[in-house]
């Protein structure tokens, strides 16, 4: 397969030569970076994408959850065009983001006041930064596996550096186990209501109502982290399980597909960001804050993003991972293939015998048949995504599960 791959993808193979000799490992952005090469993608449209050797697949990574609208979304094409004749950023307060942070409101009630930043690690940077100030502590309960941003992140691939901050690093979803490291000097809980680069897992309601009721019993402020779990609800995740968490962080989809962040949560915590306040208060800066773009972007964007779209793409969720789940069984592969998750965005995950190799053979059989993945098992579904696509997907997923199945002692041989 690898084989395969490399013969018939020859103008990624050179990009990658190319790229590795000014950026290390041939990427910006470790999340693409895969073996042999990445494919490098020439252009996209609605649910398909090209690559530089003129192949199109259907696509099902949606921006690792941030495309929400596909590619080239006609409304969001529109914006980026009035956004270009308005000017790219002017350097002023210039009225849509207060338009932009309403509609974030209508659908985050518990963000009573909100600020703007260029990416979701500095959206959750800031929200430390304010628990912080707020409470006078300085631990930061996280849980293992969670990805906050670049700097934020308690899987097995550390950053380089984590944030200066004393950590405290609890387990998911485990009340017993988190239950024991809690103290007072705890000054923010940061948690992802699903874990998504965690492998989407989402979290137990009861999980995230003991973190709700210790944040208050600790004078600890609660941080939901709903960058990528926004998608999932009208109202997020907090709306879904009827959780007020002090502070929320989103950011990818709500910019539209643009650059952005934002955090916001209880006054009280958020006023230390306002410069009126005569002593002490926190500065915030970014100079891409309230670019046009992403206020654009982001405002066209919401419009679209209705309760009813985000049923209908989380009923096609719901549909892949039943059909991978059974596939699986028909297949004889119940105990290796496992597809978890919540609506839009769905796991696959390789385990036992060979977990990593099955999942690469997957992967690359998938594309054999034109359609694209994440590499790690991941599928996010956008706006653009119809039952078609998804009978499409799950025929596919059916020949590559079948034939997994029938060599699966060879495969695992070679490991
Ligand atoms: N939090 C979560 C839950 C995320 O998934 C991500 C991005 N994958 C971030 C924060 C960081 O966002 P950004 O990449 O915009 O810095």
């Amino acid at each position: 397969l690898v084989q395969w791959y490399t013969e018939t993808n020859p103008e990624s193979a050179r990009e990658a030569k190319d790229a590795a000799s000014v950026l290390p490992g041939g990427n910006t952005r470790t999340v693409l970076h895969q073996l042999p090469f990445s494919m490098a993608l020439e252009s996209g449209k609605g649910t398909l994408v090209t690559s530089k050797d003129g192949v199109e697949y259907l696509g099902f990574v949606s921006e690792y959850s941030a495309g929400m609208y596909g590619h080239s979304h006609p409304q969001i094409h529109k914006a980026v065009h009035e956004a270009l004749d308005i000017g790219i950023n002017l350097g002023s307060v210039i009225g849509k983001e207060t338009e932009f942070a309403n509609l974030i409101k209508e659908r985050f009630p518990s963000m009573e006041l909100m600020r703007f930043t260029n990416s979701g690690t500095e959206a959750n940077t800031m929200a430390i930064a304010a628990a912080i100030g707020y409470t006078k502590q300085e631990h930061i309960l996280v849980f293992k596996n969670g990805y906050h941003g670049s700097t934020l992140t308690f899987g097995e691939n550390k950053p380089v550096t984590n944030l200066p901050h004393k950590f405290i690093v609890g387990t998911y979803n485990d009340i017993e186990a988190t239950r024991r490291l809690l103290r007072f000097g705890i000054a923010a809980i940061l948690v992802e209501p699903l874990q998504s680069a965690g492998g989407i897992i989402p979290a137990t309601g009861e999980f995230l109502k003991f973190l709700r009721d210790a944040a208050t019993t600790l004078n600890a402020v609660l941080i939901f982290d709903e960058i990528v779990t926004s998608r999932l609800d009208f109202y997020g995740l907090q709306g879904y399980h009827s959780i007020k968490p002090d502070m929320t962080t989103l950011g990818k989809y709500i910019g539209g597909g643009f650059s952005f962040g934002c955090f916001g949560g209880r006054k009280e915590i958020m006023q230390q960001f306002d410069p009126t306040r005569s002593a002490g208060h926190l500065a915030h800066s970014g100079t891409f804050n309230n670019n046009v773009f992403t206020m654009t972007a982001g405002i066209a964007g919401l419009k679209l993003t209705l309760p009813g779209e985000i049923s209908r793409i989380n009923a096609l969720g719901d549909r892949i991972r039943e059909s991978i789940n059974e596939l699986a069984e028909q297949h004889g592969l119940k105990d290796e293939v496992k597809a978890v998750g919540f609506g839009s965005m769905v796991g696959v995950h390789f385990q036992n015998r060979g977990g990593q190799l099955l999942r690469d053979v997957f992967y690359f059989e998938l594309l054999k048949r034109q359609v694209v993945i994440g590499r790690r098992g991941f599928i996010a579904l956008n706006l653009m995504h119809t039952e078609a696509h998804v009978n499409q997907f799950v025929n596919v997923a059916s020949d590559s599960l079948g034939l997994l199945g029938r060599n699966l002692k060879e495969i695992t041989l070679d490991v």
